[in-house]
């Protein structure tokens, strides 16, 4: 199931029938869709769906890995031709797996730009006991991506989305460092693809939060889902940055965005190893994303017990963190020296 419809623009959730009839979808259409996003765009979704097929629906209420296994089911038991998602990375994550394990074809019409997931091959979905799970998956085969609606939800996603794309920095750094020690290979293409995505909003010229930026904004994640595709893991785009925000979510009692923790990670991880953070503080600066701790609700102690257990979150993910200096004493000063200077 190869991706094989991408639109991206203003007013683009207009094309759901157009995508449906190019992909040759008919039959049963199954909508999932979160039930506050469906209750403001739900009426302009339906009447597409219900132009091209039967419309089935599931209000999606929960993001565990058994509840994607049960629209699983519900796909294969009553031939469903085609998943339509729509909503944020939760709902869609739902969707992605579902779709992956019934291999049902997948419009995802993701109405946040919160992380690089919306056109990831990558699920993150919730084991029983409540813990989060990196699910290996399958890129969207459909995506329709409208900038009006991103615009339109809340401004710290767009915030968060902004700091997945400057992780990338910290990401294709840790890349290199791992291949040069001999415990990672490297992918060219899928390299590229993730410095482009950087890249794109690294130099663009806005900074404030216009349309224009929200659509160099999902460029950049959809480039990062496609660098993710050609490595086969997410390894271009996540590397130290994101041990680090795997461990707040994994022993932090905090509930920031993965976005602004993995960019806090990112400034953390190259004043720890002594790089250049210049570049990934005007950054973050420039577009007002706000990645103080203390703002954050992330104390000293839990900022220093999550860099010291990051390495432990991820196996075969080789990183600056395996052989930096992780000691109380170095990292209160780096935990005061971020407090003070962002
Ligand atoms: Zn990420």
């Amino acid at each position: 199931m190869k991706s094989n419809y991408l639109k991206i623009g203003k007013d683009t959730i207009q094309f759901i029938n157009k995508a449906l009839i190019e992909n040759n979808i008919s039959g049963k259409i199954l909508y999932v869709a979160d039930p506050f996003v469906d209750s403001i765009y739900g009426h302009v979704v339906r009447p597409q769906i219900e132009d091209i097929g039967t419309l089935k629906e599931e209000k999606c209420d929960g993001n565990t890995i058994a509840y994607s296994m049960s629209i699983a089911e519900r796909c294969i038991a009553t031939d469903v031709n085609c998943i339509v998602g729509l909503g944020g990375g939760r709902t869609l994550d739902v969707c992605k797996y579902a779709s992956y394990v019934s291999k049902t074809p997948f419009l995802a019409i993701p109405t946040t730009a919160s992380n690089d997931g919306l056109c990831s091959p990558i699920a993150v979905l919730k084991r029983k006991d409540g813990k989060p799970k990196s699910l290996g998956s399958a890129t969207p085969s459909m995506a329709i991506i409208d900038t009006e609606v991103i615009a339109n939800g809340p401004i710290q996603n767009i915030m968060a989305g902004l700091g997945d794309t400057i992780s990338n920095y910290m990401a294709l750094l840790d890349w290199e460092f791992a291949v040069s020690k001999g415990k990672d290979e490297m992918n060219g293409y899928a390299y590229l693809m993730s410095k482009c995505a950087l890249g794109t909003l690294m130099q663009s010229h806005y900074t404030e939060i216009c349309p224009e930026l929200i659509e160099d904004l999902v460029n950049s994640l959809v480039m990062s889902g496609i660098a993710m595709d050609y490595a086969g893991s997410s390894r271009p785009v996540s590397g130290s940055e994101h041990l680090f925000s795997h461990a707040l979510d994994y022993y932090g009692k905090t509930n920031n965005l993965h976005g602004i923790q993995v960019a806090l990670g990112t400034v953390a991880v190259l004043k720890l190893i002594g790089f250049d953070q210049k570049p990934v503080i005007d950054y973050l600066k420039r577009f007002g994303v706000d990645i103080n701790p203390s703002r954050l609700g992330i104390s000293e102690d839990v900022f220093i017990y999550c860099m010291q257990h990051a390495v432990e979150m991820r196996a075969n993910r080789y990183t600056y963190l395996h052989e930096a200096d992780l000691s109380t004493k170095k990292l209160m000063e780096i935990y005061k020296e971020i407090v003070e200077e962002m």
